[in-house]
């Protein structure tokens, strides 16, 4: 059976309709899938966490390759479907669930479009936490989570990922790998966690946001928001070190500059 005839048969199984709010646009092509699950055993991972099910189209593979998998799901028709499944499912949204629960697994997703940057962000502040992550993206967040700086996409979640990740592209998805269609192409990228001299993640979160928070303003008036932990005062001292002018923005900068200058204005 291929991944459409799947899923056809399983939303006239739960007797559900794609609900746009939650971001259901399933996966139906096999090449896409088959590349997810091939990207997922580099981990040699033998835990998996999974946002968002759906109708199963990861979910019915990877339940092959691996035993433990926790599943975090919103739509309550497809949450008791799970659970009938006898899969272990988290019922919540996993912007707000605790995620101790997650520590040493691998995070697998075809993401809702509407968290996520937020999911990107908020699992690269746990240090030691998943192991990994595979995740579908519309193309353009993919692009803004990879972007070099000096370029159209770069900012905030460009320097946060490229600090704590290591990524790679895994595939690309057109339209029509998807039921329903969406509007825009998708890419998969696959995360590695990548050592970083970032001891507090939070506060490098906080600098960071801080940095690029008018884009186009230049970063001493932006960081004139940060707060008694940062000594603003030395911005003119590294601008010199680094050979950069006193107008420099933050887009100018790339991650291992912000670092730099994070932990020279840290007091
Ligand atoms: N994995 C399936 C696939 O590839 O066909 C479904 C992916 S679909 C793009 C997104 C899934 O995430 C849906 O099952 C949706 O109900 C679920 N979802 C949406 N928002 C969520 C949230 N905030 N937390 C957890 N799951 C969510």
């Amino acid at each position: 059976m291929t991944a459409a005839e799947r899923l056809e048969k399983r939303m006239n199984e739960i007797r559900i309709f794609a609900k746009k709010s939650l971001g259901q646009n399933f996966l139906i092509s096999d090449g896409v899938i088959t590349k997810i699950i091939a990207a997922t055993e580099s981990f040699q991972a033998e835990k998996i966490v999974e946002i968002g099910p759906g109708c199963g189209a990861l979910t019915d593979l990877l339940r092959v390759k691996y035993k433990d998998i926790i599943l975090i799901e919103l739509d309550r028709d497809l949450i008791e479907f799970w659970k009938n499944e006898n899969m272990q499912v988290i019922a919540g949204d996993a912007l707000r669930i605790d995620w101790n629960f997650a520590k040493g697994r691998l995070l697998v997703s075809n993401l809702p479009y509407q968290i996520s940057s937020s999911i990107v962000i908020d699992r690269s502040l746990e240090k030691e936490m998943l192991i990994g992550m595979v995740l579908m993206f519309q193309k353009e967040v993919a692009q803004r989570i990879r972007a070099n700086c000096q370029t159209e996409h770069y900012g905030m979640l460009s320097v946060i990922a490229q600090e704590f990740w290591t990524m790679e592209t895994v595939c690309e998805a057109g339209p029509r790998d998807f039921k329903p269609a969406p509007k825009i192409a998708s890419r998969v990228l696959k995360f590695t966690p990548r050592e970083s001299t970032v001891q507090d993640r939070k506060k490098y979160l906080s600098f960071v946001k801080a940095c690029f928070k008018q884009r186009r303003r230049v970063l001493s008036t932006n960081i004139s928001s940060l707060d008694e932990h940062f000594d603003r005062s030395r911005l003119p001292a590294w601008s010199l070190e680094h050979k950069k002018s006193d107008k420099v923005r933050a887009e100018e900068l790339s991650p291992t500059e912000l670092n730099s200058l994070y932990h020279y204005l840290k007091v």
